[in-house]
């Protein structure tokens, strides 16, 4: 992102990055309005608290309606996968000789991990990953921003990004993701269920 559009102090490092990957899929011009609608709606005095990627795809689903806005929202998120391992891939080790060798199922649930680890330093979200048989799952709970600020049907966002890393991981394979429960139909948490098989 360019520094014009990128308002100093305002954004944290993940909405940074989550802008990016929305530029990308909306193009410049609609990012801009997106963002100035988003710095309207949260009012430019109380910026202490972050925006959590919910507040973004409201505002996504504001703009293009819900179907829409959950297609660029996914789209968003994939593209946002790339700006973020340009960004902390290196920090994080994933984009490490050593990372990369080591056997698929266990790259994926580091993985998660440290995607988890990096998100929670800037939310104040608790993200944990657990698996069975034949899925991973990512949880998000204990997100103060989190409660009534998505719009349902959810995270689109946080499934693109997901995907996009799944894909990654998989040499370029296609895994579903869903989400199963979400903060903003009032769920505990929101939790995001990854297919260990990829599809055919
Ligand atoms: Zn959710």
């Amino acid at each position: 992102m360019n520094p014009e559009s990128q308002p100093a102090g305002l954004m944290n490092e993940i909405e940074i990055v989550l802008m990016e990957g929305i530029k990308e899929i909306v193009g410049p011009e609609h990012a801009g309005e997106l963002l100035a609608h988003l710095q309207r709606r949260l009012g430019m005095a109380n910026r202490q608290a972050p925006v959590n990627p919910a507040a973004l795809q409201a505002i996504l689903t504001e703009r293009y309606g819900l179907l829409s806005g959950q297609g660029v929202a996914l789209r968003s998120g994939r593209a946002a996968f790339h700006y973020g391992l340009r960004r902390w891939g290196e920090e994080s080790g994933m984009i490490s000789q050593e990372f990369r060798l080591l056997p698929f199922q266990r790259r994926v649930r580091l993985g998660l991990e440290k995607m988890a680890f990096l998100l929670a330093r800037y939310y104040q979200a608790k993200i944990t990953t657990h698996e069975d048989e034949f899925y991973w799952y990512w949880r998000v709970e204990a997100c103060p921003a989190g409660k009534g600020m998505a719009t349902p049907p959810g995270c689109s966002l946080v499934v693109g990004l997901l995907q996009e890393f799944m894909t990654w991981s998989g040499g370029g394979k296609f895994f579903r993701v869903r989400e199963n429960t979400c903060l903003s139909r009032e769920d505990d948490c929101c939790e995001f269920q990854i297919e260990k098989k990829a599809v055919e």
